[in-house]
């Protein structure tokens, strides 16, 4: 599988799920919310920010069911999905990620055909390889 690249201003972001926390870097400035996370805001130019507790709820913004060629261990698992989630409580951030069937259960663990766009999906953290990732469940089984 592969893993996220942590650079140090996305170390933050991966110290947070390690503890169960879905942390989004806002500026401490404006209040502005941020991501990817980088130094500066975009809104107000300021270098201050602090990191936001989310409630792990959101949506299926948009989704994907890739198709070969894929690499070899991805295309083991397919049909799988790639999702965009619109966080509930930051509608303008979307995150990238996998909707699964329990936190460690493989990636094509959920049937595509049950994928709709606006699917309410709350996060899940998983390790992978050292590093704790957010997935999603679908809030109606
Ligand atoms: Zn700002």
């Amino acid at each position: 599988m592969l893993t996220p690249v942590i650079d140090e201003d996305g170390a933050p972001f991966w110290e947070f799920t390690a503890r169960g926390e879905l942390r989004i870097q806002a500026c401490a400035a404006c209040g502005e919310l941020r991501f990817p996370p980088r130094p500066c805001c975009p809104h107000c130019r300021s270098f201050d920010s602090e990191w936001r507790l989310m409630s792990g709820r959101g949506r299926i913004w948009s989704y994907v069911l890739p198709h070969p060629p894929l690499l070899p261990e991805y295309a083991a698992q397919a049909p799988y999905n790639a999702v965009l989630v619109e966080l509930a409580d930051a509608p303008r951030i979307r995150l990238a990620g996998n909707v699964v069937a329990a936190p460690d259960a493989p990636l094509n663990s959920v049937d595509p055909a049950r994928l709709r766009i606006g699917a309410p999906v709350r996060v899940a953290f998983t390790e992978i390889d050292g590093v704790t990732v957010p997935r999603w469940l679908l809030e109606r089984a």
